[in-house]
């Protein structure tokens, strides 16, 4: 392009296009998540990153690679609302990361990112790191192709009290932590919006807030109240100022409430959500992200030795309850985004909760749509991605079976494209 002179520009543009990547994708059966129908016979046609075309009989053009799946079901590209990619290595106690750089984090992350698209995630919203800012660099290095990894829309840092939920705890207070470990701390309406508008300038995609204190974090009580419901109002309204959402890690009902009143765009886990929070969430269109899968993980790692004493005493009972409480979400009819919180478990197997989730009360197809289209809405970028569409990113998964009759087939994805490229076949 740069040897165009001004009056070639259209035939040159026109000759850029010529050369964008053509793939065709033969798909036996497509699901549309936007319809919550399962559609046969469709071809699908990628111009470089995005999708072009889809549908019955189009006719594959003779320059296109063709991928045949005919003997596939083709879903879009799983999205995982709640992750923490950039924390590194996670060995089930956050005070291991007082043993490692900032430089090591970074690079244990990188592992993270690539086994989370391989295993049919093309898109996270990651929701928090304890070094602040690790995950606006891993996006970006994913943005710029230096490695392989999801979509990913970070939150820089925890937005948290003093020594709350987001914050790095368990050491003695004369030790004095680097900025980067409590650079999201806030403690007044004014604090919260100073901090918002250091991450809305750092790049940040969205803003996490910590309404509750936390099952995962030293020191705190997963039934308590955190920020107040004036902090979590001037977190939404400033947010609002950089057009970022907020969302709201919250496990206790009053929490939960503060949260929704706020206008936060979602609940993180909602685990003892009473029914006032249930109607609270559908008045309001508050999407629901409960983890309800990660449980499993902590009690496997409890058995192991591998989770600190206090956080099992913060679990117990906690999981069922959520659980329960996710059913009767459901039941209600509140939005329902899919969230892991992936770092509890393994990186790479998030599509597990899927299975808990129709366990718990949603059909196979609305397990998938938290996990697509609702997920899509959720990140306000329905445009992009959550279904297989001309215009959206071509972010595309496909199992061998129907995971409508078996949800379980989405634990293991043997086909995966991220933005037209395929990174597992
Ligand atoms: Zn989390």
């Amino acid at each position: 392009m740069k040897f165009c002179i001004w009056f070639l520009a259209a035939a040159c543009m026109l000759g850029g296009l010529a050369s964008a990547q053509v793939t065709a994708i033969r798909a036996g059966h497509l699901v549309d998540p936007d319809s919550g129908v399962v559609l046969t016979d469709q071809v699908i046609l990628i111009s470089g990153k995005r999708i072009e075309k889809v549908g019955k009989g189009i006719e594959i053009p003779a320059n296109a690679t063709v991928i045949d799946l005919s003997s596939m079901t083709v879903l879009p590209g799983l999205i995982d609302c709640h992750t923490h990619l950039a924390d590194g290595a996670h060995d089930g106690d956050p005070i291991g990361i007082f043993r490692k750089t900032a430089a090591e984090l970074a690079l244990e992350s990188v592992p993270n990112a690539r086994v989370v698209l391989e295993s049919g995630f093309t898109t996270v919203r990651d929701v928090g790191t304890y070094r602040a800012l690790g995950d606006v660099a891993l996006r970006d290095a994913i943005n710029r192709g230096d490695i392989p990894g999801p979509h990913m829309f970070v939150a820089g840092a925890y937005v948290t009290i003093t020594g709350g939920a987001g914050a790095d705890t368990g050491l003695a207070p004369d030790i004095q932590l680097p900025w980067d470990m409590h650079y999201g701390q806030a403690d007044s309406p004014w604090e919260v919006r100073q901090v918002i508008r250091k991450l809305a300038h750092d790049g940040v995609d969205h803003i996490k807030v910590l309404s509750s204190g936390a099952v995962l974090t030293h020191g705190s009580n997963p039934k308590s109240q955190e920020f107040t419901l004036e902090e979590l109002q001037a977190a939404v309204d400033e947010a609002s100022h950089f057009g970022l959402r907020v969302e709201a890690h919250a496990h206790s009902p009053v929490g939960i409430k503060n949260a929704i009143l706020a206008g936060v765009a979602s609940v993180e886990h909602a685990t003892m959500i009473d029914d006032e929070g249930i109607a609270l969430a559908k008045q309001h269109g508050t999407y629901l992200d409960m983890d309800i899968y990660d449980e499993e993980c902590i009690q496997e790692g409890g058995k192991k030795g591998n989770v600190p004493k206090d956080f099992l005493e913060h679990d117990a009972q906690l999981g069922q309850i959520q659980r329960d409480n996710f059913r009767k979400a459901v039941a209600a009819g509140a939005k329902m985004s899919f969230g892991t919180d992936a770092g509890v478990c393994p990186y790479g197997t998030s599509g597990k909760q899927f299975a808990f989730m129709v366990k718990y009360g949603m059909t196979p197809m609305q397990a998938i749509q938290a996990a697509t289209s609702n997920a899509a809405d959720l990140l306000g970028h329905s445009n992009d991605f959550g279904s297989i569409k001309p215009g959206k990113y071509a972010d595309i998964i496909a199992v061998a079976g129907d995971p409508l009759r078996d949800i379980r087939l989405l634990e293991d994805v043997p086909f995966v494209m991220k933005e037209g490229k395929v990174y597992k076949h």
